[in-house]
């Protein structure tokens, strides 16, 4: 009653191998200077796929060295924007070209879904090299009319060296949310991918010198938040800092930013993000769309609508199909065809998961579905929804980050809008409603980076994404991301004409 009828089966082989594992570093793989390696494990099974060169501290000196070299000296600031941008579209087309080469290694590395990661991820991430490309020869000043005979100008400048700590949910468009924006505004790049998923960004970022990217202009560090991460959140010449992941570790890095040398933030962090279906909405559509925005990505969204709000008038419909979808849900391998969801992403997710489970059972809230691990090998969780949830229960509260939908019985406006921004959240919102006017309502009222009306997890290159309260500081994607990147100059100088 309780799971997906899908038999386990042995995994399959990935079509692919591992080229990549050392630190990339002023344009070479190196080996860590201690000679440290870590082991990065194949979620379906815990097993080993490759280890790792470790990157620690010393090594994101020679990284932020050749960063701070290839700023000052050039090339890359000094390039003309249109070479930059060359740069970039031919790595998009470099990335075009191994699609399903890298496609597999991220399912291998993280345990997402072939297909999702072959025919929308890497698509996107595609679209976000080219959309930062287009900006690289559009960025400029403007001329300000100042009070007395001065002439001014603004010029944007790139900042320098940028430090980029990115998470394990999405390796690769994590990669493209910050190399995009930092390369195409002209900065230098010392990224640290996360430990869990370090193979995909190595094999891209070869592809980007292939396609002319020079020497010391992005360097990539695998290895751990405490050392490697630590290391570059607080080196003092990192000229800025963007990090994606769970707001504790966010308030570390803030703090490692601010005790070194004050270098400004983005931080892109967790959610409890509110889907709201009010009674007039189309409960088909919504039952459909709230079950994606869960349980896309094995749940593991930052933005994931992991608070669905029901009407009263329209809840023990919208149980019974949001239950029917959760049973329906194709669970398996992530390289086998027409799976829907893969395995988390490690034992530590895994456990945390089940705990969360457990905790919502004991808590009162109804299973409707799911509620165990699935199988016996690896970490796949069964798709989970409880229903009759209730506010103060923990996953209510906290972000799970794992397959489990939690529903929510709501009476009215004014009742929800209150409810559903009493978190330290405020990622995203999804509204379903056929009226305007009560979308509208929402829509202002929901404290939220991004609302979503009658659809969710739309995320093209230039749409901006960030959050409100504790889920965020900043805007990343589109041309607010640029921001980020650049310094403004104000040049002033006066004007000696009479007929200024
Ligand atoms: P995390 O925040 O600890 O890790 C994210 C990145 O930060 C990784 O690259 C990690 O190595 C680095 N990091 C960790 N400690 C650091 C430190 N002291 N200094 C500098 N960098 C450091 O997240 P996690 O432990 O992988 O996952 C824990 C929870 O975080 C998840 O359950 C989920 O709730 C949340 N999470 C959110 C996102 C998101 O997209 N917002 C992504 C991943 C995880």
């Amino acid at each position: 009653r309780f799971s997906t009828a899908v038999a386990f089966e042995e995994p399959i082989t990935p079509p692919v191998q591992i080229d990549y594992t050392q630190l990339l570093i002023n344009g070479q793989f190196v080996d860590s200077t201690s000679g440290k390696k870590f082991p990065t494990l194949d979620p379906r099974t815990g097993d080993v796929i490759a280890h790792v060169a470790e990157g620690e501290a010393e090594d994101v000196n020679q990284a932020v060295s050749a960063a701070r070299k290839a700023f000052d000296e050039g090339p890359w600031p000094k390039m003309t924007a249109y070479e930059r941008s060359r740069i970039m579209l031919r790595f998009a087309d470099l990335l075009e070209k191994h699609r399903d080469h890298i496609a597999a290694l991220e399912t291998w590395d993280n345990g997402k879904p072939y297909e999702q990661a072959a025919n929308e991820e890497i698509p996107l991430l595609i679209r976000l090299f080219r959309y930062y490309a287009g900006w690289a020869d559009k960025i400029h000043g403007l001329t300000v009319p100042a009070d007395g005979p001065y002439h001014v100008q603004t010029l944007h400048e790139p900042i320098g060296v940028a430090g980029q700590i990115i998470p394990w949910n999405f390796p690769l468009l994590m990669y493209a949310w910050k190399v995009g924006p930092a390369l195409a505004c002209g900065n230098t790049v010392v990224l640290k991918t996360a430990e869990q998923t370090p193979l995909s960004a190595l094999y891209v970022s070869k592809l980007f010198h292939e396609a002319g990217l020079p020497p010391g202009v992005l360097n990539v560090i695998s290895g751990f938040g405490p050392t490697a991460g630590a290391a570059l959140a607080s080196h003092m010449d990192v000229d800025k800092l963007a990090f994606t992941g769970s707001t504790d570790t966010g308030k570390i890095v803030l703090g490692l930013a601010a005790k070194s040398n004050l270098k400004p933030v983005t931080l892109e962090l967790g959610g409890k993000s509110p889907v709201i279906v009010c009674e007039d909405a189309d409960v088909d559509t919504a039952v459909e769309l709230a079950h994606l925005a869960l349980f896309f990505n094995q749940g593991q969204c930052c933005c994931a609508g992991s608070r669905t709000f029901v009407h009263e008038r329209v809840y023990d419909e919208f149980i019974e199909k949001a239950k029917a979808l959760a049973l329906k849900r194709v669970v398996g391998d992530p390289f086998k065809k027409g799976v829907e969801q893969g395995p988390q992403i490690d034992s530590e997710q895994f456990k945390k998961i089940l705990k969360y489970i457990r905790s919502g059972i004991e808590g009162g809230a109804t299973l409707e579905s799911g509620g165990e691990r699935f199988g016996s090998k690896g970490y796949y969780i069964q798709p989970t929804v409880f229903s009759n949830v209730q506010d103060n229960m923990l996953i209510a509260k906290d972000e799970i980050f794992g397959p489990v939908q939690s529903i929510l019985k709501f009476k009215d406006l004014d009742e929800v809008i209150r409810r559903a921004n009493m978190t330290r959240y405020g990622l995203a919102a999804g509204v379903f409603t056929q009226n305007i006017d009560t979308a509208n309502t929402l829509t202002r009222a929901l404290k939220a980076g991004t609302v979503w009306i009658n659809c969710f997890d739309i995320f093209d290159a230039a749409i901006p994404f960030g959050g409100y309260k504790m889920s965020g500081q900043g805007r990343e994607k589109g041309i607010y991301s640029l921001n980020n990147y650049l310094q403004v100059k104000a040049v002033v100088t006066p004007l000696k004409s009479p007929a200024w």
